[in-house]
């Protein structure tokens, strides 16, 4: 049988029966939308942050803007307050801004056993003036003691209070070590919080 080159013969196949075809390839070079920079824009912005605080004896026991009453506190140069300073963390970095020991440093006496909700709150601010507003933010208390449960209402009140959203936006999850590591051992708390902002009614503003 003879036929032009570059063509298959009627029948025949390149492809193994079952195999899909692959799609036509899609990117900048085909749909001519030029690649987007990192960070730039106005889109939706996600944040991350971490914290530990040791427990230490004669300390009152701070969590997000919240005075547990009768538990042992946290060492710390503030009221030690490892949610709020997760959520600080969390928001500097979806806003791209130096983190919160840059910001607010442990070596300056202004800060000492100051309230860490004047940090949350000033970060809001500084997101506010970029045109962005707290779409979620879900956070993680690791904890071996005391029960968080009872006050978890009263942080998430707090915590949007000083974002600027709805209490249904703030998640507060406790864990507890179950006796693994230093968190199970009883030697400290830690936080992580992931928080989601996007751009505010009436777009971003520019400074
Ligand atoms: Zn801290």
């Amino acid at each position: 049988m003879k036929r032009r080159p570059g063509t298959t013969p009627r029948g025949a196949t390149t492809r193994r029966a079952g195999t899909p075809r692959r799609p036509a390839r899609k990117g900048a070079a085909r749909t001519g939308v030029p690649p987007r920079r990192a960070g730039a824009g106005d889109g939706p912005r996600i944040g991350f942050g971490v914290d530990r605080h040791p427990f230490a004896a004669g300390r009152r026991l701070v969590l997000g803007g919240v005075v547990v009453p009768g538990a042992t506190g946290l060492r710390g140069h503030s009221d030690a307050d490892v949610l709020t300073h997760a959520v600080c963390d969390a928001l500097l970095g979806a806003l791209g801004l130096p983190d919160l020991g840059t910001r607010f440093p442990a070596t300056s006496a202004r800060w000492r056993d100051r309230e860490s909700l004047l940090f949350l709150r000033d970060i809001a601010g500084d997101m506010r003036d970029r045109g962005y507003a707290v779409g979620n933010l879900d956070t993680v208390i690791l904890a071996e003691a005391p029960s968080l449960a009872p006050h978890l209402p009263a942080m998430r009140k707090i915590l949007a209070g000083a974002l600027g959203c709805d209490v249904e936006a703030v998640s507060i999850k406790p864990k507890r070590g179950e006796g693994v590591g230093w968190i199970g051992r009883g030697e400290g708390m830690e936080a992580h919080a992931a928080v989601l902002i996007l751009p505010a009614a009436g777009g971003p503003l520019r400074r």
